[in-house]
């Protein structure tokens, strides 16, 4: 029936779709795709012939109005990603907000999300975490967005490349502390899946010293601040800012 489908596909291995997920894009009108010859394997894979348009950072903007006067019209659409949960460091939010906007049927569909799937294998406290997304990409900006969680209690999920990951590793440990405890979990549901939990120091040293750890998608899991005495945090404050 009519409405906006925000629905999670596999983020590596192909078995990871759910029925229901199956189903629903096999009958909806259109799936909008982050990228439609990237989801072209997933959806040739399992015989499903829906129409495909292309719904990306770039021109999500552009596609909306007339999305939502489809599903005004009763159309159904179901929204992929190239991987894993829509909207989790993928688009889809500006869609789904004028969906919601505009009183349409906006349903989940859930399955695979790397950060939740790496959240419920590391080893690290699950009871409450911060999902912080992809750390920025220039050194600066990188290394005060830790700063701003630095001494955050809850367990900190963040995303990285191939590209990035030695770099981000080596900051958050200058910025977090050497000892501070991190799990990489890296290619999820994947052949060369494989998990690391150590020292960020540690972690530094390993990644950065073997090519073949360097491949692949990453999670990076870092272990919440230990609570401080109270009165040290304004100590410290202080003494950061005699020191500037
Ligand atoms: N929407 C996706 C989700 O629900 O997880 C995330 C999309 S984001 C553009 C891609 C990033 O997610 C990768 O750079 C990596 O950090 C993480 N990721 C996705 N698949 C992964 C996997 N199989 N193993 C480890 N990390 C993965």
């Amino acid at each position: 029936s009519a409405g906006l489908y925000v629905v999670a596909t596999p983020i590596g291995n192909l078995e990871d779709l759910t029925p229901r997920a199956l189903r629903i894009l096999a009958q909806v009108d259109l799936i909008a795709a982050e990228d439609t010859r990237h989801s072209a394997k997933l959806l040739h894979h399992y015989a499903i012939r829906t129409p495909t348009l292309s719904l990306h950072e770039h021109n999500e903007r552009e596609q909306l109005q007339s999305l939502i006067e489809e599903l005004r019209a009763g159309k159904s659409i179901a929204l992929i990603s190239d991987a894993g949960t829509p909207l989790v460091s993928d688009p889809g939010f500006h869609l789904v907000r004028a969906a919601r906007e505009a009183g349409l049927r906006v349903v989940p569909v859930p399955g695979p999300c790397a950060a939740i799937a790496a959240l419920s294998t590391a080893g690290l406290p699950t009871d409450r975490f911060v999902f912080e997304g992809f750390p920025p990409a220039r050194a600066q900006a990188r290394r005060a967005a830790f700063e701003a969680v630095a001494t955050e209690p809850r367990t900190l999920v963040y995303y990285e490349s191939a590209h990035r990951i030695v770099d981000s590793l080596a900051d958050m440990a200058a910025v977090f502390g050497a000892e501070r405890r991190a799990v990489v979990a890296r290619e999820l549901t994947k052949t060369f899946e494989t998990f690391h939990g150590d020292t960020l120091a540690a972690l530094h040293a390993r990644i950065a010293s073997d090519a073949n750890e360097q491949r692949g998608e990453f999670v990076v899991l870092v272990h919440g601040a230990e609570p401080r005495p109270a009165g040290a945090l304004e100590r410290e404050r202080l003494l950061r800012v005699l020191l500037e």
